[in-house]
């Protein structure tokens, strides 16, 4: 089977026709066993699906439509009411019997509609699979003045289990941040429109007094230092605004902080190698502790018990690995993929119901 998925900043691939690359045994368990699809771990029940069978393959995070006779019986196992005020239940990461779980698999003959297409075809919009977003508090989300501009991709990172031929790259030069658990942002410069502006996840926000993201903006002069560095181009940072009142602060640090992640400059991703030296100061923690894995599941266990470097009592998320010297790599078979990824720990997603 040949799966291609390249890293760029699009939409999630919520919803899949995959193969069962592979059934394994889960010890002391005799009714449920493990099937590997890409790089993700599902429990199935035994006799459920043989290596090799077509189905449809369903990533965490998915809220799927209750009404839908084909995930009717997912129901009974909780629902929640999406922006759109559909009713769904919500994919999330599980553990049975030691074994964590991650996402749904049902045969592909459940889906008339999507029975011609071949393996790895995204069928997201057409099985009306959604993304379930949290809700965002309303000192982050202020008054908006339009969408992100267009020129600014959304500060996605592909999983590890969707990509997991990066780790075959020729590259010796990746490094590992700690992915912080609070909320995107992003503050840019455009010449163009004389524009200084700050954004959420999706949206551009009006400046305001106590706006979370403007405030940590002001406080580092984020504005100034991107007109100061690079002062014909649009240019952006992104990064991770965390602490008190955000996300329910799970590393528990006092006040809000900004850890900065991406620089893009004139539509171009700034290789951290390039960043200019108060990008570094405020960058998200480096975590040279960590070695660049050589299989998805190294990259899970050696996160597995990660303690956060920011807050050294709590757990981390999980890690986000970038190239230093470029911003996208080639995998094996040629495809250029953005030399980014993201290995979240599974013991942290579970207990905090992700
Ligand atoms: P999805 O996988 O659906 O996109 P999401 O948008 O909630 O989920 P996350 O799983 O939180 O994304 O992972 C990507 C996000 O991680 C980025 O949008 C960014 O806000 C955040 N992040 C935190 N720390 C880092 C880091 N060190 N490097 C890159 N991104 C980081
Ligand atoms: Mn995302």
């Amino acid at each position: 089977m040949l799966c291609r998925v390249t890293v760029t900043a699009t939409e999630r691939r919520l919803a899949t026709v995959e193969t069962i690359a592979d059934i394994g045994p889960i010890p002391d368990a005799d009714s449920i066993v493990r099937a590997r699809i890409r790089g993700w771990d599902v429990v199935v029940k035994v006799g459920e699906f043989e290596v090799g069978d077509p189905c449809v393959y369903f990533e965490i995070d998915s809220l799927l439509d209750v009404t839908d006779p084909r995930f009717a019986f997912l129901a009974a196992r909780g629902a929640q009411t999406a922006a759109d005020g559909r009713r769904g239940h919500v994919l999330k990461t599980a553990r049975l019997r030691g074994q964590y779980s991650q996402g749904l698999a049902l045969p592909l003959n459940l889906f008339p509609e999507v029975l011609e297409r071949v393996p790895g075809t995204d069928v997201t919009t057409v099985l009306d699979v959604v993304k379930w977003e949290p809700p965002v508090p309303a000192q982050i989300s202020g008054v908006v003045r339009g969408p992100r501009p267009s020129w600014i991709p959304a500060t996605d990172e592909e999983r590890i289990q969707n990509v997991a031929a990066i780790l075959e790259t020729e590259r010796d030069d990746w490094i590992a941040t700690e992915k912080l658990d609070g909320t995107s942002s992003t503050y840019y410069v455009d010449p163009s429109t004389g524009t200084s502006g700050v954004c959420g996840r999706n949206w551009d926000l009006l400046e305001s007094e106590d706006n979370t993201l403007w405030r940590l903006g002001r406080r580092h002069r984020l504005h100034e230092l991107i007109e100061a560095t690079w002062p014909d181009a649009r240019a952006a940072v992104q990064g991770e605004v965390y602490g008190e009142a955000i996300q329910a602060n799970p590393l528990k640090v006092h006040g809000q902080h900004f850890g900065l992640f991406t620089i893009r400059v004139d539509g171009a991703e700034l290789a951290r190698g390039d960043w200019p030296d108060w990008a570094l100061e405020l960058s998200v923690p480096l975590r040279e502790d960590l070695r660049f894995p050589s299989s998805v599941t190294e990259a899970l266990s050696d996160i597995d018990g990660l303690r956060s470097a920011v807050s050294p009592d709590r757990p981390a998320e999980g890690v986000v690995w970038r190239a230093l010297g470029a911003s996208t790599v080639q995998l094996p078979d040629g495809t250029p993929s953005r030399a980014s990824f993201k290995v979240l720990s599974n013991r942290y997603l579970l207990k905090h119901d992700r």
